[in-house]
């Protein structure tokens, strides 16, 4: 927790020109995904802002000139989060925005929980941390600064909501009067304390059920239930299998001529995916496939049920949840967006670019234990094929119920031993 109301200036911080140690001048700002610390350089004098270490930011730490001119940052692995960040001083002013008040609360201690970010599998994971500490501090008060297409996602009505009615994607740019906003807010409260917003959480004691209002995949019913295999599809990230053709892709984000490619990489992913189907309905002929997603770009063959959309509301979000609760497997590329899809179904293959073995399981919701957790969760390297990729969903489906019996007889003994143990020491 960091005491920002009343604010202590204490963030340490080297000016981004000289690199001289600065002064905290005392005052905060809210940006909107990022608290910053306004400092001046005893050296050369200039104003800048240095991040607050909460969400990302506490891994990638940026000081920026007030305008934006002078920057630094870890270049290798922060730039996705400091460059939207820099630019919003430069020439983004932000959007104009409303700002609502939900559930208010009388005042009290308050811990704020700041959730903006225009990714969405960000924002989830950093609402996480709202329901670790509601019970981890029942007694105090709290507030959750939220995009108000994700205020949902907040079911307990004791938690005060900030909904900053912005597109996910407007909120790198900065929200226009969020500042004076949230300091309006501090002053109905004794004092204000902000979360650091751990953004990987730990998994064990979260409850997706009450996050996300949907039952994750019972795995009592895992050979019960109609076979249900989900891919779930990213419009800037896929599966191609083809070293020529990434990078091609690779090249076309970084020279800007996505738009002449976009096509044929969409068409490449489908055909993956018809090969895919076909090698799992060859052994499996009752699965049903279904896909989900942002964007309609390229249309699936017969044997898919297309479930993506151009744009997303809190329906669709439902309904998506709906589809991944009830698939023994979903599929995709590594990346947020499977964040929720690995959290409800039963098991998951990841897709995943070399370039991000480092971040292995940050988007995995997925919270079985024991053999289960490998079984059901598999880990595939970019350039595999959809033989490989076909060989573990069946060997997920036909081998789950050796596996799951196994799982179930280990946690009875290990239940049965306790009980001797707990009986002995009871005797005794
Ligand atoms: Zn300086």
């Amino acid at each position: 927790m960091i005491d920002i109301y009343p604010y202590n200036a204490s963030t340490p911080a080297n000016c981004p020109r000289c690199g001289a140690e600065s002064k905290d001048a005392g005052e905060l700002f809210f940006q909107g995904t990022h608290v910053l610390a306004e400092q001046n350089c005893s050296d050369c004098g200039l104003d800048f802002y240095v991040t607050l270490p909460i969400g990302h930011a506490a891994l990638y730490p940026v000081v920026c000139a007030r305008d934006g001119r002078y920057a630094r940052y870890n270049r290798q692995e922060g730039s996705w989060m400091a460059l939207p960040l820099i630019r919003s001083f430069q020439k983004d002013a932000g959007a104009e925005v409303e700002i609502a008040l939900l559930q208010p609360n009388p005042g009290g201690e308050l811990l704020l929980v700041n959730c903006l970010d225009s990714c969405f599998g960000h924002v989830f994971t950093k609402l996480w941390n709202v329901y670790l500490l509601k019970k981890q501090y029942p007694f105090k008060t709290l507030a959750v600064l939220l995009p108000a297409r994700c205020c949902w996602l907040i079911t307990d009505s004791e938690v005060e909501i900030w909904s900053v009615d912005l597109p996910l994607e407007e909120l790198g740019k900065g929200v226009q009067g969020l500042d004076a906003w949230v300091k309006e807010q501090f002053k109905r409260f004794a004092s204000v304390a902000l979360s650091e917003v751990p953004v990987h959480p730990p998994l064990e004691g979260l409850d997706v059920d009450e996050i996300l209002q949907a039952r994750p995949f019972d795995l009592e019913d895992f050979e019960k239930l109609p076979l249900q295999l989900t891919f779930i599809w990213r419009s800037d990230r896929f599966w191609l299998n083809s070293r020529l053709l990434d990078l091609l892709y690779k090249a076309s984000i970084k020279f800007g001529f996505q738009f002449l490619v976009r096509d044929m990489i969409c068409f490449r992913q489908v055909h993956l995916l018809g090969r895919l189907r076909k090698r799992i309905q060859n052994a499996l002929p009752e699965a049903r496939f279904l896909v989900t997603g942002l964007n309609t770009s390229a249309r699936f063959p017969k044997g898919w049920e297309d479930e993506r959309v151009p744009h997303i509301v809190e329906s669709v979000e439902r309904r998506w949840n709906e589809i991944f609760r009830t698939s023994q497997v979903v599929i995709g590329v590594h990346g947020s967006h499977m964040l929720i899809p690995t959290a409800l179904a039963a098991g998951f293959v990841e897709i995943l670019p070399r370039h991000k073995v480092p971040h292995l399981t940050e988007d995995i919701g997925q919270q079985h234990g024991g053999r289960l957790g490998p079984f059901l969760g598999r880990f595939v390297d970019e350039f595999s094929s959809p033989r490989l990729v076909a060989h573990h969903v069946l060997s997920m489906v036909k081998g789950f119920g050796r596996v799951y019996g196994a799982d179930c007889m280990e946690v009875q003994k290990k239940q049965k031993a306790i009980g001797v143990e707990r009986e002995a020491f009871n005797y005794w």
